[in-house]
């Protein structure tokens, strides 16, 4: 299938060394990084005749969006474990309409997904267990295809992460096209050290790995009035969309690191935009006070 996810050149401030990989535009529904992941999920959905995709993610989980419209599209059933307590945002609006079945689920069964799974529909056999966020060997493959599609090369590659699924296929790409481009990581949790080892599950050499633990502004989704001041300046002078929980923070730490000489003069600095832009409209009011 053929995509639209151009590389362009960065106008901001002086961050003109800076690329992005748009994947963002590849689709609105099926944005960046969950579409890489659901290809050949759904390949091997076809391969093996299921109809009927079961996920689970947060409320306001891009994933699920996502797996929502893939369903739709292909003629397929989706059900979505949703985490916690039965809410009505702007996400799940979207999954409802593209026809995804939502079962609120409270935090402690939600963490024994394959439980869940088998529970409901261990009898069903067209249902297709996808982890949360695609979590999965196929995932890692379709992420590292935003590598072979690169026509030049990058001594930097930046993306953020939240299970480190994507920067692992991003890791395997580079070290299978035996590139000296140093992959950095910018984790949107606290305490994000553990994108390390969720990287070596898919990926035995992490020389080229390096991690940015200090961009996550107090912790998944969370926002501090210095992000939301940042993405509003870069917004409006590059025409780009970023959101608060993970674009906003990675281009907040490639702006960072260039005010303080992190790169070198000539360094090419390549960043992937995930996409994920509707998450925004669950963070109005933030926006709003700024
Ligand atoms: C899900 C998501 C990520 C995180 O991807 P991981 O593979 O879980 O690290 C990054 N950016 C956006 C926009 C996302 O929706």
């Amino acid at each position: 299938m053929q995509i639209y996810s151009p590389v362009q050149q960065l106008n901001f401030n002086s961050l003109n060394s800076v690329y992005v990989k748009r994947d963002d535009l590849i689709d609105p529904y099926i944005s960046g990084n969950k579409w890489r992941k659901l290809k050949y999920i759904l390949q091997d959905v076809s391969l093996k005749e299921k109809k009927h995709l079961v996920t689970f993610g947060g409320a306001y989980s891009n994933h699920l969006v996502a797996t929502a419209a893939a369903a739709a599209r292909a003629g397929l059933k989706a059900t979505a474990f949703v985490r916690g307590e039965q809410v009505e945002n702007e996400m799940l609006l979207l999954c409802k309409l593209f026809g995804m079945q939502l079962i609120f689920t409270d935090r402690e069964s939600y963490k024994d997904k394959q439980q869940l799974f088998t529970s409901y529909f261990g009898n069903d056999e067209q249902a297709y267990f996808i982890d949360e966020g695609g979590a999965s060997a196929a995932a890692v493959k379709g992420c590292a295809e935003i590598i072979t599609e690169l026509t030049e090369n990058f001594d930097y590659i930046f993306i953020a992460a939240g299970t480190g699924t994507t920067a692992a296929g991003l890791l395997k790409g580079i070290n299978q096209q035996k590139l000296s481009t140093q992959l950095h990581v910018i984790p949107v949790l606290k305490g994000g050290g553990f994108i390390k080892e969720e990287v070596s599950q898919y990926e035995n050499d992490l020389s080229n790995l390096h991690l940015h633990t200090d961009y996550h502004f107090g912790g998944y989704a969370k926002t501090t009035p210095e992000l939301l001041h940042f993405m509003k300046t870069f917004i409006a002078e590059t025409g780009m969309l970023i959101d608060p929980v993970y674009t906003g923070k990675l281009f907040f730490a490639i702006y960072d690191l260039a005010l303080k000489n992190y790169f070198n003069k000539d360094a090419k600095i390549l960043a992937i935009h995930t996409g994920g832009l509707l998450g925004i409209l669950g963070m109005k009011e933030r926006f709003f006070k700024i």
